[in-house]
Order: structure tokens, then C-alpha cells, then sequence
């Protein structure tokens, strides 16, 4: 597009750098220097306006969302963050709107080490392409297909906020600060995955909510699961905005929060529980691992309960 190369040039100005990076920006490729032992963890996620944020976000918002939601996914791998490529499509070379997506996607990136290596930029409806490139020692990273029967069922953090702002957000009345900034700067938890190494049988972070993700991990595992409702952590201000059952449908069905869900054998809970302390993230466990397939959701008085399908389901779900 127009403009295409001062845009490009904007961005390789501002890009952080990693002595690993033989050559970043600039070339018709990055050169990397992985180090010997680990093992590359590749992932890429695509977020379209008004499809994966409200059309509303502000571009720094926008920015940081979308490395968030890609470092979170290096994180439910145990996997410490390294690289990343940007492919932008947006509708005009407007400068002053990258220039406030930066802020938001190279802070982040600067947070967690992260050196933007190559990218591309076209013009068309606004969509944002991220890959990242993250190392593990071989054979330390956190699959989907270790859980057993038995095993505690662990989140970090609270859930259910994100969508409590989404749910907020489209019904266009009161809407809580605090929820919406859950949606807009997820916190990926790369920090507690890398710590979950040789600890978590199996990990996820919670892109489409409980229920979706952590199925994925029994799937994969060939095992079921059993979850307390009375024990997912909720925040004080999701407790506030919205009483069950609608708070569970948010907590299990709701996407978007960028928490990390795993397995672990009981035996490894007071040190899973020292490690979080120390990241000062609280990790809880909800329920437990059963041999067999299926996900049951049980509330206090001990009766089954479903989610509501109408649900409170990523409003575009799908970018795990
Ligand atoms: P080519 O035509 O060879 O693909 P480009 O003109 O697309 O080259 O890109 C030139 C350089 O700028 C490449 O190193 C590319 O990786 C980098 N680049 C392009 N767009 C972006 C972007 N949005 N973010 C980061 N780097 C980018
Ligand atoms: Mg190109």
C-alpha cells in the first residue's frame, strides 16, 4: 500500500532487540540462533475488527491484545517467549494509529523479551496476524494430552471478567471499568507457565472458556472431569455485577480471560501453591480429573448443571 514502507520503517525503529537475532527487520527474512536443547514453540493467532474486539478498542488496546492473546499461548506450553512477526492489514497507512498500536503491542513485547523480527503490512479490513516464537528445554513443555484420573484441576487468577465486560458491553447498559479492561489487556501468565514446568501434567490458557479448553485437555488426554462451581474464583467486581447462575455461565462458558488452566497430581499442590505465591498469582483448584469421558459441572448442593448454550461464548470464538 502507500505509504507501506514508512509504515514498516516506523515499526523497525521501535523494535526491541535480543542478541539472538542474527538480522531482524529489514531483510526477506529474520535470522535467528536458536539455542542447542530446546525446542522452537510456534504459535499464531489472527484477531479481525469487530469479530475478536469490539469495534470501540482503542489501538493500544488493540496492540497489546494482540501479542497477549499469542503469549498466552506460549505460556500454556511452559514456553519462555523469544521472537514474533506482524502481519498488518489495515484500511489506510495511518501513522498516528500504528504509532498507538505500538505502544500497546511493543510494551508488552518489551515486558516479556520479546523481539519483533519481520512482519508484513497490506492494506484491507483491519486485521492483526501474530506469530511467536517461543524456547523450552527439550521435552519440558506443558501438552495438552498429560492429565490422569485423580489429578487436581487448577486456574490461576479469576475468571469469568472478560466476558462479564463483553456480556456488559453488548447489552449497551451499566457497564463495569474494571471488566472491560479484563477484555482489553488480558494478562498473559507467561511467568506461572514457565514456573509450572516439571509440576503440570497438562496445561491450556482460557481463550474460550472453561468449559471449551479445559475439554480440549480431557479430549486429549482420554479422561473426564469434574468441576465445582462453588469454586471458581471469581473477582469481587464480577461477584458484584452479576449473581449465579449467570456468574457460573461467564466463569464456564465465557471466554477471553488469558488464565492458564492445568493438571497435577495432589502431591505436587503445596509446591504449585508456593510457586504462584511467589509470582503473587493465585492459582485454585476446582475440581479433579476422573477416569472416563465427559465434563460435569457441579453445583454446591452437589446437582449437575450445563451451561446455558446461548451462552456467553467468545463472540467470534476459535483463536485458542
Ligand atoms: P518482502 O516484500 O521481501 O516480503 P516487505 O516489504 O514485505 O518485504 O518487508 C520488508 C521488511 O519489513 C521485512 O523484513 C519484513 O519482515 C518487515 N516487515 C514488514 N511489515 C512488517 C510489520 N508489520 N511488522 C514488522 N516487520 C515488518
Ligand atoms: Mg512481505
Amino acid at each position: 500500500m502507500p505509504g507501506e514502507f514508512a509504515l514498516i520503517e516506523r515499526i523497525r525503529a521501535r523494535a526491541g532487540r535480543r542478541d539472538d537475532v542474527v538480522l531482524g527487520i529489514g531483510d526477506d527474512a529474520a535470522l535467528l540462533a536458536p539455542p542447542p536443547g530446546h525446542e522452537l514453540a510456534v504459535s499464531c493467532d489472527t484477531l479481525v475488527a469487530g469479530v475478536h474486539f469490539p469495534d470501540d478498542t482503542a489501538p493500544a488496546d488493540i496492540g497489546h491484545k494482540a501479542l497477549a492473546v499469542n503469549l498466552s499461548d506460549l505460556a500454556a506450553m511452559a514456553a519462555a517467549p523469544a521472537w514474533g512477526t506482524l502481519a498488518l492489514t489495515l484500511p489506510d497507512a495511518n501513522q498516528a494509529w500504528l504509532d498507538d498500536f505500538l505502544d500497546g503491542f511493543l510494551a508488552l513485547a518489551d515486558e516479556h523479551g520479546l523481539a519483533l523480527v519481520g512482519g508484513d503490512t497490506t492494506r484491507g479490513p483491519m486485521a492483526i496476524t501474530v506469530n511467536v516464537f517461543g524456547l523450552v528445554p527439550a521435552g519440558q513443555a506443558l501438552r495438552r494430552d498429560g492429565a490422569r484420573p485423580g489429578e487436581d484441576i487448577w486456574v490461576t487468577g479469576t475468571i469469568g471478567d472478560a466476558a462479564g465486560g463483553l456480556a456488559q458491553w453488548r447489552a449497551r447498559g451499566p457497564a463495569s471499568a474494571k471488566l472491560r479492561h479484563r477484555l482489553d489487556r488480558p494478562t498473559p501468565r507467561v511467568q506461572a507457565g514457565l514456573a509450572l514446568r516439571g509440576l503440570a501434567s497438562a496445561g491450556i490458557d482460557l481463550s474460550d472458556g472453561l468449559a471449551a479448553d479445559l475439554g480440549h485437555v480431557l479430549a486429549a488426554s482420554g479422561v473426564g472431569a469434574r468441576i465445582e462451581l462453588g469454586r471458581l474464583p471469581a473477582s469481587r467486581t464480577l461477584a458484584d455485577h452479576f449473581d449465579e447462575p449467570r456468574r457460573w455461565a461467564l466463569q464456564a462458558g465465557g471466554g477471553d480471560d488469558y488464565e492458564l488452566c492445568f493438571t497435577a497430581p495432589a502431591s505436587r499442590a503445596f509446591e504449585i501453591e508456593q510457586a504462584m505465591a511467589a509470582l503473587d498469582l493465585p492459582a485454585t483448584v476446582v475440581g479433579r480429573v476422573v477416569a472416563g469421558a465427559g465434563l460435569r459441572f457441579d453445583t454446591p448442593e452437589g446437582e449437575a448443571w450445563t451451561p446455558p448454550a446461548d451462552g456467553y461464548q467468545h463472540f467470534s470464538g476459535g483463536h485458542a
